[in-house]
């Protein structure tokens, strides 16, 4: 008798102290919607856990899915604008969900649009990271690096929210939000998503937009010359190394006439000031990028934004100098990407100088400050 109340007692000591840790892992978190795939006519899911299916204007339950067994949902089995799919009863961060086989965290929602559907993943924000992380950054790079990336992505996702209103989700899946293929994750990534949880950059008693590019070749671009409007935390910033490789990007002269249409004619020259990376002149901002670039040709003369130059002749950035040597047209510069906010080669140099994430976030987003949202 004695031993059964023991056992008993053992019992409930380990089911409430199991119980605590679980509530511990499960603190509150917001969710995200990622438009997966579109026009589709057939998804197969499969759940790890007893899911619902609910119809998402109604919220009445259609059914019960059963965990670990593969349905096949069809476009046309949904009668009304949708369906949602979540667990029974556990909470959606324990769940991960197999989409036509590949794992996701999360539950899934269907969108019908005419005969097809839209195939949505419901993620909470903090998995979802954990997932995103690897595609932004390098799983191997320091952990302040990753950690000051992490906050940026978080940043990102809660202040773009309304991206994809039109298409029924927030977020996409591709470079245009932030790249995500699910639960492909790295022990390091992992760690920086969970030591910076909650947390995001803010400003003026919101949150921010923390855009971040691979490599600032030496000085950050102020946003006000890459998307017109100045941010007070998104200035030109001098990096205290230059920790950058130098790039050139070639065409013959024939090659890059062609590429400027008949009515140009042949590429007499450029007339660009020099590039000095932290000088400004009438065709160049104060970090050095190109804000126009005149082309003189036979026929005509073209002005042509440094973006637009960027754009049309595959360019790494708008820092760079391009000279006509012999019957070449050579770009030479600095840096990847626009420019402006986070440096990602430069966040891992600083990390590795023993700079903590807080001071390379302080760095990157002049007067913005870390807010644990959650
Ligand atoms: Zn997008």
């Amino acid at each position: 008798m004695f031993k059964k109340f023991l056992a008993a007692l053992m019992a409930v000591i380990f089911f409430t102290s199991a119980g605590t840790v679980h509530a511990a892992k499960s603190k509150w978190q917001p969710e995200v919607t990622i438009g997966l795939l579109s026009g589709v006519n057939e998804v197969t899911l499969q759940f790890t856990l007893p899911c619902i299916m609910k119809d998402i204007d109604t919220k009445k339950q259609i059914k019960k899915i059963p965990n670990s067994q593969a349905i096949t949902i069809k476009a046309s089995d949904i009668q009304t604008s949708g369906v949602e799919i979540r667990p029974e009863k556990d909470d959606l961060q324990h769940l991960h969900v197999l989409i036509n086989g590949k794992d996701y965290f999360g539950g899934v929602k269907l969108l019908k649009r005419g005969s097809t559907m839209t195939v949505i993943n419901i993620a909470p924000v903090e998995e979802y990271l954990r997932g995103v992380l690897p595609k932004e950054m390098i799983q191997s790079w320091p952990i302040e690096a990753l950690k000051a990336q992490a906050v940026a992505a978080r940043t990102f996702v809660l202040k773009n929210r309304e991206k994809h209103k039109k298409d029924g989700y927030e977020l996409c899946a591709t470079t245009h939000c932030q790249v995500y293929s699910g639960v492909e994750t790295f022990p390091t990534t992992d760690k920086a998503v969970s030591e910076t949880r909650g947390e995001v950059l803010y400003h003026g008693g919101r949150t921010v937009d923390a855009p971040f590019h691979a490599d600032s070749g030496g000085m950050t671009e102020s946003a006000v010359n890459v998307w017109g409007g100045n941010v007070a935390h998104l200035q030109a910033i001098a990096e205290e190394d230059k920790h950058t490789q130098a790039w050139t990007v070639k065409f013959t002269v024939y090659d890059f006439s062609s590429r400027m249409g008949d009515a140009f004619g042949t590429l007499k020259s450029f007339n660009l000031s020099p590039l000095t990376i932290g000088k400004s002149s009438n065709d160049r901002s104060t970090s050095g990028r190109v804000k126009v670039l005149k082309i003189v040709g036979t026929k005509k003369t073209v002005q042509m934004k440094g973006d637009e130059a960027r754009r049309k002749f595959s360019l790494p950035s708008t820092l760079f100098e391009v000279n006509i040597i012999g019957d070449e047209v050579v770009f030479s510069g600095y840096g990847k990407g626009h420019g402006v906010g986070l440096s990602q080669y430069g966040a891992k140099a600083y990390a590795e100088k023993g700079w903590t994430y807080d001071k390379i976030l302080a760095h990157y987003y002049k007067g913005a400050t870390l807010k644990k949202l959650y």
